[in-house]
Order: C-alpha cells, then sequence, then structure tokens
C-alpha cells in the first residue's frame, strides 16, 4: 500500500488526515514544520505528499520548489480557502494537485487516489480523455461525440477538459472556476452554470448522453467507469 507523508503543523488536522489515511489502508508519516518535511520528502520512500502551505520554518511552496529540483514525488497541496494566488503558484510550481481548507475528507481521498494512478507528473496531458461516448484530444483541441466532431469554444473546451480529468470526482463551481477561469472570476460562480449549459446543448442534448451531472448543493461530475 501507499506510503503518504502528511506535512501539516496543526496537530488536530493532521492527526484526523493520518487516522483517515490510515482507515482506508494507507501507511503514514508526518512533520509538522516545512524543513522536516522537505527532509523527510528528499530521503524519499514515499508515494504522495499532502503538504500544507502555511507552515513554520519554510512555508509549503518552498519545500515544494526545493524539492522540485531533486524528485518528482506527486505533491498535493493543502490551502486556505480564498488563497488563489497560493493554488496558481503551487501548480505553477509542479504541485499536482491542491484542495481547499476546510475539505470533506471524501475528496482528499478521491484527490488522492487519482494522484496515485496517474504516478505522479502529467503524463496524460497531450492524451486522449474520454467518457460516454466523448472524446477529447487534447493537443489537437478536438472534441468528437459518437465519432462526429463537436466546435467548442476555449472556455468550453477547458471546462470539460477540467471534468474530464476529474472524472467521477464532483467538483465544486468555485474548484472549476478557479481552474478554468482563473482569479479574475472569483465569486461569479454563475458563470460556471451558464458554459455547463453551453456544453449541455453541444453534448447531451445534441446527442441525447447524459454527460455532465448535478449534484445539488455541491457541483458537477461527469461520471464513467471506464478508465
Ligand atoms: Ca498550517
Amino acid at each position: 500500500m501507499a506510503k503518504i507523508l502528511v506535512v501539516e503543523d496543526e496537530e488536530k488536522i493532521a492527526r484526523f488526515i493520518e487516522l483517515e489515511l490510515q482507515h482506508e489502508g494507507y501507511e503514514t508519516d508526518k512533520a509538522a514544520d516545512g524543513r522536516t518535511g522537505l527532509e523527510k520528502a528528499e530521503s524519499g520512500g514515499y508515494d504522495l505528499m499532502l503538504l500544507d502551505i502555511m507552515l513554520p520554518g519554510l512555508n509549503g511552496l518552498e519545500v515544494l520548489r526545493r524539492l522540485r529540483k531533486s524528485s518528482s514525488m506527486p505533491v498535493i497541496m493543502l490551502t486556505a480557502r480564498d488563497a488563489v494566488m497560493d493554488k496558481v503558484s503551487g501548480l505553477d510550481m509542479g504541485a499536482d494537485d491542491y484542495i481547499t481548507k476546510p475539505f470533506a475528507i471524501e475528496e482528499l481521498l478521491a484527490r488522492i487516489r487519482v494522484t496515485l494512478r496517474k504516478g505522479g507528473r502529467q503524463e496524460n496531458v497531450s492524451g486522449v480523455l474520454s467518457a460516454c461516448g466523448v472524446e477529447m484530444h487534447v493537443a489537437a483541441h478536438t472534441v468528437t461525440c459518437c465519432g462526429e466532431e463537436v466546435a467548442l469554444t476555449t472556455k468550453e473546451f477547458a471546462l470539460l477538459q477540467t471534468l474530464l480529468e476529474n472524472k467521477n470526482i464532483v467538483l465544486s463551481r468555485e474548484t472549476l472556476l478557479t481552474r478554468v477561469w482563473s482569479y479574475d472570476y472569483i465569486g461569479e460562480t454563475n458563470v460556471v452554470d451558464v458554459y455547463v449549459r453551453y456544453l449541455r446543448q453541444k453534448l447531451d442534448d445534441a446527442f441525447g448522453i447524459k454527460l455532465i451531472q448535478t449534484v445539488r448543493g455541491v457541483g458537477y461530475v461527469i461520471k464513467d467507469e471506464t478508465p
């Protein structure tokens, strides 16, 4: 089973995450400050690191920056709500994913499973994403449904790509907004609903499929059991 390093200075949160991970069968280790976390991560032997940003000693972004000089170990950043710049910086510096505190443990576990499956770096970035008869060729920037090409705008494409990359994970409107529209649109979550509607017109309605599902009070998800 995978071994996960939890770098988090808030004892209660660290303990809670550790217990949940152990309950799922993961091995765990933890560090309560950035410098110890970096030393442990560099010593190897871990399959994934959960890295808080606000840490004593070295902050999480600095830990990540130094780690990436020698290691491509998968890293999921834990960020505070509204710290959009931290998320952007973290992804720029090579984090594999991030999750906003406070988070539901189920979302964290889902992100860990996805990140471990990807084996760290974004190897599928130029590949094909698919679900429910829809195929996205990321590099060629084309989408087909049931073999027929569908024209999407840049934002529609980015939204669909984000949903396909996180298949079977419910993404909140805030998460989609941050990933697809970045920080220019903070607070305007209805823009997400509008673009989901556009995608549904072009895909679900046009081809009679059930692609994008609404999870009431939470967000949107594309469900598909095929890999
Ligand atoms: Ca902290």
